[in-house]
């Protein structure tokens, strides 16, 4: 939305899915100077240090890629052509592959940093007109666990609650999250609140003892992979003690008994051996869950990353349906998104596995009503590729041909000397980026520069489900487009018809079209209303609705018989088990002040001041039971790889776990640091997200050869 001063302009923070809102004005030598937005309901002006340095790094041109280059083959190098020979060459390449090999032989992997019009136009690309569903995105990695412990629960991947709910909790369960440092200024309100109000409870799980827990009244700090058992164990007591509300899960819910006998399946005492937590303890945050008003649980990637993260989901979301506290202020399960936009890739089905407006590709009426209004005879069945199986059919030689946009999988993708052989094998690979510091370029037969954060307009969808218009604030350098305008433009080169918009507002108003009638409705929300009234929360299903705080207000699920739905839970993980050779678990996350894979965070010399290089924190026995001292060089192995940084001695984390930063990638420290040589291709069974969170390594001094 653009202010009444002419050079003053109004975005969202393109880091974290708290959706910050940002200020930019251009100085008397166009330089851009950035403050939070006090009239964003999200910040009301807050901006943590990653936020209040984007323009460092979106002004610093100096890694851009600023034309369209391209090579004949891997033996040859590089050559700038123009955006008419790239177009032709990607539309031949395409075309043969899928008149050869089928349309199943090309794929597309996307981010959750792309705006809601290029993942709209991407999905329609793939899935209406190349005939295939291989489009998944980085989000898959992140919180895909979370979309189906939603839909299979509550009937739809819909968060019920809003940030607002903060203020009108009375007690937090934060479980595998670091907001402290991940979502800063969402931990700032949770802060704030209880400052004011002094009996607000915040219980912390986390094998970790993060900056989070310095708020905590209770860190219950349990062993990695054992939460289901913890959870279970809560509502074991919760039931034991009579403060179950019953009036709900009566009316309200479904498949309870089931649940139930799965949660006693477990003593209380047993779960707290496995976990390694006290009886007290877990009755303790029993007591303070009983006694909320409001009770909001708020959750990651700890909890998602797993390879039982969809009943991680169950059994979290289960104990605010066992205490009846969704749908109403203050109360809710809240899954926080680690990107600015994955909610919107949510919306227009940017998963292998999804339809545009949360329709289910398994659905054959959904598939017709979306072929329809796309104007294309059909929509595959077959469900897409997910991140993973993409590595794997890489290595299988079945894809052959990969568009990567706006994501690094060189560094992020699990397995990652694995990930890296399989993309080596590809006979043609896109990547559409904006920086020189993507690993992956080094695998590109055609790089495609795109235009970056302030370089474009559109939307994104922060975790909250509030829908934020983006201004373009400045051109974008070079030769670089925005992501929409190549994707429109490859499909022309194509031969598609469809794909003729003459703005992203166009491209927005038809995604909103097709949301008509769903549950997630933003048929009521045009460009023009956004500009005018701001940002707005889904559904917004008319012009005069003015969105949606809350969801599931009346207890109406999205369920077929309307109630939620619970599920029996088996504890057990399905990690790969720790061994007397790879005695020790890791486990991978974020710092304060990077992010991802530091193609932007790394850029600012702000930001690098607060830790300048990755480390491996742990425990000072098991490091004195390998001779390790603070800061000397380790050595991280399994069956995977090997990892090679400095020691971080610390009484924060649980003896028998050790954690490594996930940002560091080979082009900033070679292949020494980057984490995900160390992780595995192990997922979830039912949403494919892999397991980061648990690998079993081994930790021994570094000797020089
Ligand atoms: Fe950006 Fe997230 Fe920080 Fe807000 S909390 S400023 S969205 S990184």
């Amino acid at each position: 939305m653009r202010s009444t001063h002419d050079t003053s302009y109004k975005t969202t923070c393109s880091y974290c899915g708290v959706g910050c809102g940002i200020v930019i004005r251009k100085d008397r030598k166009n330089n851009l100077v950035l403050e939070g937005n006090p009239d964003h309901p999200v910040n009301k002006g807050m901006l943590c240090s990653k936020g209040m340095n984007l323009h460092y790094a979106m002004q610093d041109m100096s890694d851009r890629l600023l034309f369209p280059e391209m090579r004949w083959s891997r033996n040859h190098p590089l050559q700038r052509v123009s955006w008419s020979d790239a177009m032709k060459r990607a539309a031949a390449v395409f075309s043969a592959m899928i008149k050869t090999y089928g349309p199943d032989s090309v794929g597309f992997y996307v981010s959750g940093q792309c705006l809601t019009e290029e993942y709209y136009v991407a999905n329609k690309l793939v899935k209406g007109f190349l005939g295939t569903n291989n489009i998944d995105t980085n989000s898959r990695l992140c919180m895909s666990s979370a979309v189906a412990g939603y839909a299979q629960m509550l009937g739809e991947d819909a968060v019920p609650v809003a940030y607002e709910d903060i203020e009108l909790s009375d007690c937090f369960l934060i479980a595998g999250a670091n907001p402290a440092w991940c979502h800063p200024i969402l931990f700032r309100r949770i802060e704030a609140h209880k400052q004011k109000n002094p009996e607000v409870k915040l219980i912390v799980v986390d094998p970790r003892r993060t900056q989070t827990c310095a708020l905590a009244d209770l860190h219950l700090q349990i062993n990695p992979g054992t939460d289901i058992y913890l959870y279970n164990a809560i509502v074991r007591v919760l039931i034991e003690n009579g403060e179950v509300d019953y009036n709900f899960v009566r009316g309200h819910t479904e498949q309870f008994e089931q649940y139930r006998d799965s949660v006693f399946q477990h003593t209380v005492e047993e779960a707290a051996e496995k976990c390694d937590v006290s009886i007290h303890d877990i009755q303790l945050a029993a007591s303070y869950i009983a006694a909320a008003k409001g009770f909001l649980t708020l959750w990651a990637m700890g909890l998602n990353q797993s390879a039982i993260g969809v009943k991680k989901n169950h059994a979290l979301i289960s104990l605010n349906l066992v205490t009846g506290h969704i749908g109403k202020p203050g109360s809710g399960p809240f899954s926080l998104t680690g990107q600015p936009n994955a909610m919107g890739g949510r919306e227009v089905g940017g998963l292998a596995t999804m339809l545009a407006a949360h329709r289910s590709l398994a659905n054959a009426q959904h598939r017709e009503e979306v072929a329809k209004f796309w104007g294309v005879d059909s929509i595959s069945s077959r469900p897409g590729y997910t991140a993973t199986q993409m590595i794997e059919a890489l290595e299988r030689g079945e894809l052959k041909a990969l568009w990567i946009i706006c994501t690094n999988p060189l560094v992020s993708w699990p397995d990652a000397r694995r990930a890296e052989a399989a993309l080596a094998n590809a006979k043609f690979v896109v990547v559409q980026d904006i920086s020189r510091r993507s690993d992956t370029l080094q695998f590109a037969d055609l790089i495609l520069p795109a235009a970056g954060h302030f370089e474009k307009e559109g939307t994104m969808t922060n975790s909250e489900r509030r829908i934020t218009h983006l201004d373009k604030i400045v051109d974008p350098p070079g030769e670089a487009l925005p992501d929409a305008e190549i994707l429109c433009r490859f499909a022309k080169a194509m031969g598609f018809k469809g794909f003729d918009y003459t703005s992203v507002e166009e491209i927005y108003a038809e995604h909103c079209r097709l949301t008509k009638g769903t549950n997630i409705d933003i048929s009521g929300l045009s460009y023009a209303r956004l500009r005018a009234e701001g940002s707005m929360q889904w559904p917004v299903p008319e012009a005069t609705h003015s969105g949606t705080t809350r969801l599931f207000a009346d207890h109406a699920f999205y369920t077929p018989s309307r109630k939620a739905k619970f599920y029996p839970i088996d504890a057990e993980n399905l990690s790969a088990v720790p061994t007397p050779e790879l005695p020790l678990i890791l486990t991978t996350g974020r710092i304060r002040d990077q992010w991802h894979t530091m193609t932007k965070t790394g850029k600012v010399n702000r930001l690098r001041q607060h830790i300048d290089k990755p480390f491996l924190e742990i425990h000072p026995d098991d490091a004195a039971a390998r001779n390790i001292g603070e800061d000397d060089v380790v050595v991280i192995r399994n069956e995977q790889g090997d990892v090679r940084v400095r020691a971080r001695i610390s009484a924060e984390i649980k003896r028998g776990v050790v954690f490594l930063p996930m940002h560091w990638g080979r082009m900033l420290m070679k292949d020494a640091a980057r984490a995900n040589n160390l992780t595995t291709m192990l997922v979830d069974p039912v949403s494919k997200e892999p397991d980061f969170k648990f690998s079993r390594v081994e930790v021994e001094l570094y000797r020089k050869p």
